[in-house]
């Protein structure tokens, strides 16, 4: 582009419209980006253009308030300047964004735009022939100069004299001197404009000012009120070296040769010292001592710095962040337990036992407000209500609220920060949190504390466990802001989906509150109270218009979803009512009950819908497709060989199908379907305890001898995904699955079981009975065995699944068994025991 010409700039060239600065020929300013128009510009040309040419730019003062851009082009200053990207910084914090350093080149005029998006591109008619600009500014007047000569040189003096008063020992006064002596006199008012303390107005006029005769006369001014200001400012106090230094404060203008002088701290021009303003903030956050000392000392250190610095950007994000921080900002408690009984009672459905302890605590709260009692973790499947319980508690106590997503994180910078060492540090998720809500008593739920991670960046639920403590959270220190900042305000609660994997140190620091699953009764009053309604207000449906009757909400649950929450069963109703939403806009109604009209409506499309529109099983079936879940548990066992187990899974309970099949072989077994270790060791203690008592049981081999593995290979499958299933609890099902298999005998179809068993026939109690009948429950079972010992679980379960369930419970297998089938097991103690078969032992 430099050539014997001198500068020439392409005629097409994409423009970076620029609210903050003027961009003026000769000097270097850095330049924010981010809206969308920029940021095209860089990510589309700068970052992928290959030549020198393609960072050439445009910049044009977009002088409409950043506030109130639009989508639309505003209407473009004529005249900017071009210039070269010099570098360019992309971050991602606070937000996207980037950084350009651009050095002006010369003036330009923009002929026409040519297009608007991505980004702007005009037809640009060069104003500047940089060519021309060959004296020196010492080498005087020069004979066909006449006034522009004089203007010339009167401006050069001008300088010279405001040079004259600063102290040449400071660096950069140095440095002005220089290029006051080597560069064309041409170029001093633009580069003279751009160094000394001028507003944007000021500068605009000067980029106006397209004839040098003009650009003199208005820069020249500047010149002067920057002397007299001085001079002011010597009457008044003596300028020290020191003082000179802030004078050069390299604030807006980058890089020489745009560095801005500063003369006099009066002078407030609407540009607004961003620094000085910044100061007034951090002594107006209300910080404590030790954060106001660190804030005070590094913003000495941002004064010093030039702009161009990489850390300067650091030190302005942190100090932004530290005066953005809530420290001493908090919202005033309205806690009224009547209020947050109804509150609570009215947002959530059944649930009493949670309900009843959240009450207590926040009882306990009102009559001692500096309550540190216990974290409140609230445990149970996915969909259950938990976050909403903390959304709840947070409206009753008149506090924001704010979510911590803890699954995956594996580094204990997600929850105390990056040290403030590299670009790209941030704060943790605390001080985050703390940031958006903007007060320091907010209600913070950490959600699935269960599913911390860990790596070799450390140990997240040990950062956690500093924030969760009374005793230490007063002074969390976040690595990013490597102060103290007090978090006993906030209130914390936890969700978890099992405490299994809740690390122990993190689990004692907090009371256990299960939340177990519904039952289909429960979904139903949840659905018709609660999800329904807000799913119609989501989709700006009405009652009057979509009617969705109580068996259509059965069906939908037993048919379309298999969870122990109603997240599944809220998305259900979500598509309902967008297929309706689409018939309702349309004007046309869904099939509705009766199929002979629902095809006549059909047929008619202009036909409006007939309200309410009603959603039943055919309606359903169109919405939702065919069912996605059927009652299998009574057609799967018509064999020998399979039997109903009850599962516990983080997401709830589960029905787990296993099954046995024997050929011909010597007596290996195979298991399948993603076992872990203690289901194998349970699987093996079963086929040794059948082994053991195979005479007692009439269990024989495939020919009928005695021993039911001789000459035998047996497979046992546990079916139904591939997800790892472990635990000791399949171990009664995994005897009755082979008693049945041996025998020849079919397991009851209506019954499932679970515990676990020992060598000699023992039933040993096992954990989560209440999710495991509920699955129970909603698979259509009616017969459930249980360990004797765990009897007492039955308690907690709702009466009406009580009532729909038989349960049995067992201390030893010979009981189970005798559940089991249908008459009894032989070879059994009960009634149904043969004599014969006794007196063969
Ligand atoms: P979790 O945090 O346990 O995974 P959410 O709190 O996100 O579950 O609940 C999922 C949805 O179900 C929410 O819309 C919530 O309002 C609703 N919900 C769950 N339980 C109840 C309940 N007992 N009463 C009313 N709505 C409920």
């Amino acid at each position: 582009m430099a050539s014997d010409n001198g500068i020439q700039i392409p005629s097409r060239l994409p423009l970076l419209l620029s609210h903050e600065g003027v961009l003026l020929p000769g000097s270097t300013v850095r330049f924010s980006v981010d809206s969308p128009r920029n940021m095209h510009l860089v990510s589309q040309r700068l970052l992928r253009g290959t030549s020198l040419k393609s960072t050439i730019i445009g910049v044009i003062p977009n002088t409409r308030d950043p506030e109130h851009d639009t989508d639309d082009l505003p209407t473009l200053h004529k005249i900017g300047t071009a210039g070269i990207a010099v570098q360019v910084v992309g971050s991602n914090w606070p937000k996207p964004h980037y950084t350009l350093l651009i050095t002006g080149l010369c003036r330009f005029r923009v002929s026409s735009l040519l297009k608007e998006r991505p980004f702007v591109l005009a037809e640009v008619e060069q104003l500047d022939k940089l060519e021309q600009y060959t004296t020196p500014a010492t080498e005087g007047v020069t004979a066909k100069d006449g006034e522009l000569g004089e203007l010339s040189h009167k401006f050069y003096q001008t300088a010279v004299q405001l040079l004259g008063m600063l102290d040449m020992s400071v660096p950069v006064v140095a440095k002005f001197r220089r290029l006051l002596d080597s560069l064309p006199r041409e170029t001093l008012p633009d580069v003279v404009a751009s160094m000394i303390r001028t507003s944007n107005k000021e500068k605009l006029q000067v980029l106006d000012a397209v004839t040098l005769e003009d650009r003199f006369k208005k820069a020249l001014p500047m010149l002067t009120k920057q002397i007299e200001g001085l001079k002011l400012l010597q009457k008044t106090r003596k300028i020290s070296p020191e003082n000179e230094k802030r004078v050069f404060s390299v604030r807006k203008g980058g890089v020489l040769p745009g560095r801005q002088f500063n003369l006099d701290e009066e002078d407030e021009d609407e540009d607004g010292d961003d620094i000085a303003v910044l100061e007034k903030k951090v002594h107006g956050a209300k910080m404590p001592e030790a954060a106001l000392r660190v804030c005070l000392k590094e913003l000495k250190r941002l004064k010093k710095m030039p702009q161009s610095m990489p850390e300067f950007a650091l030190t302005r994000n942190y100090l932004d962040l530290m005066v953005e921080l809530p420290w001493s900002k908090s919202t005033k408690d309205c806690l009224d337990i009547q209020a947050a009984r109804t509150l609570l009672d009215n947002d959530h459905y059944a649930m009493e036992k949670l309900k009843k302890r959240v009450l207590e605590y926040l009882a306990v709260r009102q009559l001692k407000t500096s309550l540190k009692g216990p974290i409140l973790c609230f445990v149970g499947p996915p969909g259950v209500g938990k976050t909403s319980v903390g959304r709840s508690i947070a409206r009753t106590l008149g506090r924001e609220f704010h979510r911590i997503a803890l699954g995956g994180v594996c580094d204990q910078s997600d929850i105390r920060g990056h040290r403030r060492t590299y670009v790209g540090s941030m704060p943790g998720r605390i001080i985050n949190g703390l940031k958006t809500v903007a007060v320091n008593n907010p209600v913070f739920l950490l959600d699935e504390v269960d599913k911390l991670g860990k790596s070799l960046q450390g140990d997240p639920a040990a950062a956690l466990l500093e924030v969760l403590d009374p005793e230490q959270n007063h002074s969390f220190t976040d690595h990013y802001l490597n102060v103290a900042f007090d978090l006993s305000q906030v209130l914390f609660i936890a969700t978890a989906n099992t405490t299994a994997t809740i690390p122990p140190a993190l689990l004692d620091r907090m009371e256990v509150l299960q939340v177990p699953g519904y039952t289909q009764e429960e979904k139903v009053e949840i659905a018709h109270r609660h999800l329904i309604p807000n799913q119609l207000e989501q989709h700006g449906l009405t009652p009057q218009q979509l009617h969705i009757p109580q068996d259509t909400t059965q069906a939908i649950i037993s048919s379309y979803t298999r969870e122990a929450g109603v997240r599944s069963l809220e998305r259900k109703f979500g598509a309902i009512c967008r297929a309706v939403a689409v018939k309702v806009a349309e004007g046309q109604s869904v099939t509705t009950t009766d199929a002979s009209t629902s095809e006549t409506q059909q047929g008619d499309k202009a036909a409006p819908p007939e309200m309410p529109i009603v959603i039943d099983h055919v309606a359903l079936k169109d919405i939702l497709g065919p069912p996605l879940f059927e009652m299998e548990v009574s057609e799967r066992l018509t064999l020998p060989g399979v039997a109903v187990g009850l599962a516990w899974t983080p997401l709830g309970g589960e029905i787990l199908f296993v099954e046995a099949s024997r050929m011909e072989g010597e007596g290996q077994l195979t298991l399948t379907g993603q076992l872990g270790d203690v289901m194998k060791e349970s699987a093996h203690l079963a086929i040794s305890w059948l082994r053991a008592n195979a005479k007692t049981y009439q269990l024989t081999n495939m020919v009928g001898g005695p021993d039911p593995l001789e000459g035998t290979d047996i497979h046992l499958h546990f079916p139904a995904g591939a997800v790892t299933k472990d635990g000791p609890s399949a171990g009664v099902t995994i005897v009755t699955c082979l008693a049945s298999l041996f025998s020849g005998r079919l397991v009851r179809s209506d019954v499932a079981m679970t515990g676990e068993i020992t060598l000699r026939g023992l039933v040993l109690p096992v954990g989560g009975i209440k999710d495991k009948v509920l699955a129970a429950h909603r698979a259509g079972v009616r017969r459930v065995i249980l360990p004797k010992r765990n009897e007492k679980d039955l308690e907690e379960l709702p009466a009406n699944v009580r009532a729909n369930l038989d349960f049995v419970t067992a201390a030893n297998l010979d009981e189970v068994l005798n559940a089991a089938f249908d008459g009894g097991f032989p070879g059994t103690t009960s009634t149904h025991t043969q004599p014969q078969l006794t007196s063969k032992l």
